[in-house]
């Protein structure tokens, strides 16, 4: 079921893809579960096997920029963004072409398009000579996956096969900006930072949904921002504070037999079960563990949990925008 990266692997991959199965593979951000997408029936197993809403739409993988005319219609702005972080972990939304299938954009008019650098999913894209509509392999709602045996846990023999690329570099999945909206918008905060867009895009908005639960009934930008997320089976608390403020807390609640998830070297101070999911300040550090870090919370159990606040920028920003989902917009102030 988990098949090592080789050659031989990666062109039987290719082939399972092109003939309309399912193969979970590996990207830089996090594992991705890919069909062609430009087979309507091939994408409709993947919404199954996750149990995704049919109103959520997937982001389609190619390999190199030149090919985004043939499923969008570009612009200057998209041509930019491609030159300056690609392949890598950004998404650009743009006005769609009708090849794409209805069931890849959600029925939408625009289409997710992203070009990785993770040289075996590269290779499988080329392999299978088509491009993989690949949402994250996880099952739908709960925290994605960075390893092949996360996957594997997910979807058992549910799926046709798992290439197994080592745990993934960023640990977040990829950051999802639309140039098909006038200004540019933010939909989804991943490893290349707003900071590093408005390089490219001065005028980008961010979606307040980035960093705030949607009111009931409003309409969500990108869909995949109003549907439940990452979450554990935990009940999940962000405490936002210092330290000692964060340990008092956690002190004063010991009744309830919490658990925590901290930054590293913080839980042999606070005596309670911990799960330490990366460095203080260190977003690179905290996004590559986040996902293992709410998987483990799964292993523990579904009691209480209160997690330490990471910061709201930077790269901080992505693993801020997974925790709060996480944690369905619980957040205390200390
Ligand atoms: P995932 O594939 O699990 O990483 O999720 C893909 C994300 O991209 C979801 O949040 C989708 O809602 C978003 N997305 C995909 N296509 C579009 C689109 N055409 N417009 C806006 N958001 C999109
Ligand atoms: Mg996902």
């Amino acid at each position: 079921m988990i098949y090592k990266a080789t050659e031989e692997n990666i062109a039987k991959a290719g082939k399972i893809l092109k003939n309309g199965g399912v193969v979970a593979i590996p990207t830089e951000t996090v594992y991705g579960l890919a069909a062609n997408a430009l087979d309507k029936k091939a994408v409709a197993k993947i919404f199954a096997a996750k149990g995704r809403p049919a109103d959520n739409p997937l982001i389609v993988h190619i390999t190199d920029a030149k090919d985004i005319e043939k499923y969008a219609y570009p612009n200057e702005k998209a041509a930019a963004l491609a030159k300056k972080f690609w392949p890598g972990p950004l998404t650009m939304i743009l006005p769609k072409k009708d090849c794409i299938p209805d069931i890849v954009s959600a029925g939408l008019d625009t289409v997710a398009i992203r070009c990785p650098s993770h040289p075996v999913a590269r290779a499988i894209i080329n392999a299978a000579g088509v491009p993989l509509a690949a949402p994250s392999a996880n099952i739908s709602g709960k925290p994605s996956a960075t390893t092949a045996k996360h996957v594997l846990k997910d979807f058992g023999e549910n799926i046709d096969a798992v290439i197994d690329g080592g745990t993934c570099d960023c640990g977040v999945e990829s950051t999802v900006v639309t140039v098909a909206t006038e200004p540019p918008v933010l939909l989804r905060p991943g490893f290349v930072t707003p900071e590093q867009l408005r390089e490219i895009l001065p005028d980008l908005k961010i979606a307040e949904a980035v960093t705030k639960e949607l009111p009931a009934g409003a309409k969500a930008l990108s869909p995949g921002m109003k549907h439940k997320h990452y979450a554990p089976k935990a009940d999940v608390t962000l405490l936002n504070g210092t330290f000692e403020q964060f340990k008092a807390y956690v002190d004063a609640h010991m009744d309830q037999n919490p658990s925590c998830l901290c930054f590293t070297g913080e839980a042999e101070k606070l005596g309670v079960p911990c799960v330490e999911y990366g460095r203080e300040g260190d977003g690179a550090d905290q996004a590559k563990h986040i996902f293992r870090s709410l998987r483990a919370l799964d292993e523990q159990g579904d009691g209480i949990v209160y997690a330490r606040c990471p910061q709201k920028d930077g790269l901080s920003m992505a693993v801020y925008n997974r925790l709060i989902r996480a944690a369905a917009f619980r957040v205390i102030d200390l």
